[in-house]
């Protein structure tokens, strides 16, 4: 089994409470730990045998590149990031899943070299802890923020 797939029947149910927007290529999610505050995800609507970028046919490609770049564009706005990341790894699940990083200069501590590095140069713990997890209220607010500025963009 696949957590996207399970989280994108969730979305079809109407029970993803991190759901934000449906695009043509893939669903717009808030990430559920949010140390790496507007952290955000754009997941493609096909798992299947689609599990690489070149997989996909050239038109649908560009689809997903172009939507992905958008929703980077939004959650940047959005959530003031001074650089963004974007990373597609499919280690954990093949399904093609962007995760949209907002970065600030301080974020990692001192962690990686002097502060500076990926994500995933920050502890695992520290990262998925619950303490930043957003509560009902601050989902909604982050959620309805992005959403207004996709509908900007789009
Ligand atoms: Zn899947």
């Amino acid at each position: 089994m696949c957590l996207i797939c399970d989280r994108i029947d969730m979305i079809n149910n109407g029970e993803n409470p991190y759901f934000v927007k449906e695009l043509e290529t893939g669903y717009v999610v808030i990430g559920d730990n949010q140390h790496f505050y507007g952290y955000t995800l754009f997941l493609y609507k096909q798992h299947g045998k689609m599990t690489e970028l070149f997989h996909l046919d050239l038109k649908e490609r560009a689809k997903f590149l172009e939507e992905m770049t958008i929703v980077a564009e939004a959650v940047s706005r959005t959530f003031g990031a001074e650089k963004i990341n974007y990373e597609l790894l499919g280690m954990g699940d093949a399904h093609l899943h962007w995760h949209i990083f907002p970065r600030i200069n301080g974020d990692i501590e001192n962690y990686g070299n002097n502060g500076r590095g990926p994500v995933w140069w920050y502890p695992m713990e520290k990262m998925y802890s619950d303490d930043n997890r957003p509560n009902k209220k601050q989902l909604a607010n982050m959620k309805q923020k992005l959403l207004d500025e996709l509908e900007k963009l789009l």
